[in-house]
Formats: structure tokens, sequence, C-alpha cells
């Protein structure tokens, strides 16, 4: 049998030993509801109010400014409707975010945009950041919100966002950003931040899938998406996922424990594969070459198709990626390689590898051995090649 390198940890991770630990009690012996007023009940809300204590600790929040949901995807729902009907109450109907948001983002936008709030989606350009001075400018008297995500899921840019929680700070506009994979990955701290609003998904750091959390400042208006019981006090109904929220304290606890470790770890694995695809003829490296997540990798080769290279990847026990998860099935190139200005026939050939502290030297050096056969070999079946090398088309990369 092949062994499995699994490169895709941007999509999801495989859970920590500790986190499995840390949620096993929940499941069996400390069953009980939180809301209920028996001693079994109250051992499990002791639990809640500890993980709570801990996830905020762990952002440099306050207990009662973090708000369980059931994952990242929610937690920017909630964000977003919540500071757009804040803002909407003041007459406010503009948002600011970006053209490379996740889709949690983007498709909460254009269902507000729908509703009648004005959009602007900064463009992120070829070096696949943006400025906080660009936001500064988008910035008008009846802005409601700015959400821009801290690190992007596709290339990897780690986005100004400390400056920019500064201008929104300083215009008194409500600041959320999607901090999924910046999470557990590289520091983060709300206050430091200058952040009002801030989502995470415990699956993106070695945690359960189908929980999160959402960071909401004390004085930041937040209204509930889910109606029922008086859970996360009032603003997110339904009994609360305890298992899932002691192994996600657990995992945060110990991504952020071992935080330089696994960063400096990830970020030479990370060199060490630049280094050697790039050696591939025609071949690009995507987003912020200095301003990146140390466990990201992204290329475009020119003159193949990033689903057959995958598909042949996977046939060698290596699981990648063209880019995110949820536009893979479609055959549309990516938003996110589009709003770098990438051309679509450029866009296809995408490869992203996203590496976590599990991640081998070894497994690094047999990516870089057998990318290139894969790619060579893609290439002498592709008739997009051939129209290039013969020069009946321009090389784009
Ligand atoms: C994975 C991801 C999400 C969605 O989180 P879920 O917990 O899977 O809902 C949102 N934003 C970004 C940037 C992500 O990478």
């Amino acid at each position: 049998m092949v062994k499995t390198v699994y490169v895709d940890n941007a999509a999801t991770t495989a859970m920590s030993d500790m986190a499995i630990k840390a949620m096993t009690p929940y499941l069996k012996e400390v069953y009980g509801n939180p809301s209920s007023l028996h001693t079994v009940g109250q051992v499990a809300k002791e639990a809640l109010d500890k993980a709570r204590e801990e996830v905020a600790a762990l952002i440099g929040a306050k207990p009662n400014e973090i708000y369980f949901t059931s994952g990242g995807s929610e937690a920017d729902n909630q964000a977003i409707r919540s500071a757009a009907y804040a803002g909407l109450a003041k007459g406010k109907k503009h948002i600011i975010s970006t053209a490379f948001e996740h889709h949690a983002v983007l498709h909460t936008l254009k269902k507000l945009e729908k509703e009648g709030f004005e959009v602007t989606y900064l463009d992120v350009h070829s070096h696949g950041n943006i400025t906080a001075e660009e936001v500064e400018r988008a910035i008008r008297p009846d802005t409601a919100l700015v959400t821009v995500m801290y690190a992007n899921n596709e290339v990897g840019s780690v986005l100004p966002i400390r400056e920019i929680g500064k201008v929104c700070r300083d215009k008194k506009v409500i600041f959320h950003t999607d901090a999924v994979q910046a999470v557990g990955h590289i520091p983060v701290n709300v206050v430091e931040d200058n952040v009002d609003m801030l989502s995470a998904s415990a699956h993106k750091f070695h945690g359960p899938k189908g929980v999160g959390f959402l960071y909401c400042r004390t004085g930041v208006p937040l209204k509930n998406l889910i109606e029922g019981g008086a859970q996360e006090r009032k603003r997110r109904a339904g009994t609360e996922n305890i298992a899932g929220i002691c192994a996600m304290a657990a995992a945060l606890n110990e991504a952020v424990e071992n935080l330089d470790k696994n960063m400096k770890k990830e970020a030479a694995l990370r060199d060490k594969l630049i280094s050697g695809l790039s050696k591939i003829p025609h071949s690009k490296l995507n987003g912020d070459t200095k301003s990146r997540l140390p466990g990201n990798v992204n290329m475009c080769f020119e003159g193949i198709e990033g689903e057959s290279l995958l598909l042949l990847l996977d046939a060698k026990g290596i699981c990648a990626s063209s880019g995110s998860a949820c536009t893979s099935g479609s055959l549309d190139p990516s938003h996110v390689l589009l709003s770098l200005g990438l051309p679509h026939e450029v866009a296809h050939g995408s490869l992203r590898l996203s590496l976590s502290e599990y991640n081998t030297e070894e497994e690094v050096d047999y990516i870089v051995a057998e990318v290139p056969k894969v790619v060579e070999y893609l290439r002498s079946i592709s008739p997009v090649w051939e129209a290039l090398e013969k020069g009946e088309k321009p090389h784009l990369i």
C-alpha cells in the first residue's frame, strides 16, 4: 500500500491525541446538559466554563466575549449579519471586504447585497494582499462593517490585521476578521490586533469538526442567528457541544503552547517545497511571498489541469488540493486565484500543499521528487502544452 502523505491541512486536520483524550469523558461519564440543575449537568457546566476561560485566555479575550458555535462558517455568518443589521438600525448600509474571502463570508455578503446592502470588495492584486490604507480609503460615513480575513486559506497570505483594526477603531467602524486559518497557526491576540469580532474553527488546529467560536468584544452588539434556549448568554441557542468544546480548548492550548516550534518547523518544510517545486519550468508561486502562513504552498504549473494533477498525486499517496475544498467538484478556477489577476488557463493548473507540524522532511522530499514527474507526464499529453512549446501560444508564466 502507498503511504499517505497528508498535505491538505487547510481543508481539515487530524485530531491530536490530547484533543481526543480531552473529549472522551464528555461522551460517556459526563454526559449532562449544562442547563440542568442536577449534579451531572453541573459538572458539564463546570467543564464548559473552564473551556471558555481557556479559549478566551489563549486569544487575549475575556470569557464572556467567547460564543461557541458549530464552526467557522456559523461564526462568520453570525458576525457579519449581526454587524450589518446593527449598522442598518443607524442607517448604515455599506460593508467593506476583500475579493478573496472564504465563501462563508462572500456568500453571506452576496445575500446581504440582495437585502439592500452595498459591499466594496477590495482588490488583492498580484501580490496577494491588501493594505490598511486601502481599507481607510474605502470607509464612508455609512460603512457599517469591515470584514477582512486574517490569513487566506488558499494562497496563505497573512493580512495586516492590526493596522486595519486600528483604522477601523479610529473611524468607529466594526471590524470582523475570519481568523480560521490563523488561530493556532500564528500569534493572534484580539486586543493587540484591534479586532471587534473574530471567527475560529477547531478542525483547522487539530480539534474536532463541527465546533468553533466567535469572539465578540464587550460593547459590540451581537444578534443571534439561531433562536431557542438561553445558551451562550442568549446569543446562540442549542445544547452545547461539550465534548467538542473541551476538545477544542485542549487543541488550542496545545497549538498555542507549541506555536513557535511548529511555525519554525512548518516554515522550513514550506520553503523546501517552494524551492524544490520552483525548479519546474513555467511554474509560479501564488500569494504573498513575505507575509505568508508557515504551512502554505500554492503554485501554478502552466499547461496542465489541477484536477488531473491531484488525481495522479493521490495515486501516489499525496493528498493535496487545487485550492479551496469548497470549489473542488466544480470546474471553475478558484475565485481566489482569479482575484490575484491570474488568467483562467493558469489558474486551472494550481496546487495547494498545506502543512501541519505532523508533516516530516521525508514527506517533503517525496513530494519534491514526485510532483515534477507528474507535471512532466501531464504536459506530455496536453494539447495546450504542445501549442505553448511550438510557439503557437505565448507562455503566460
Ligand atoms: C475552513 C474555513 C472556514 C469554515 O470553517 P468551518 O468550521 O469548516 O465551517 C471559514 N473560513 C476559512 C478561512 C476557512 O479556512
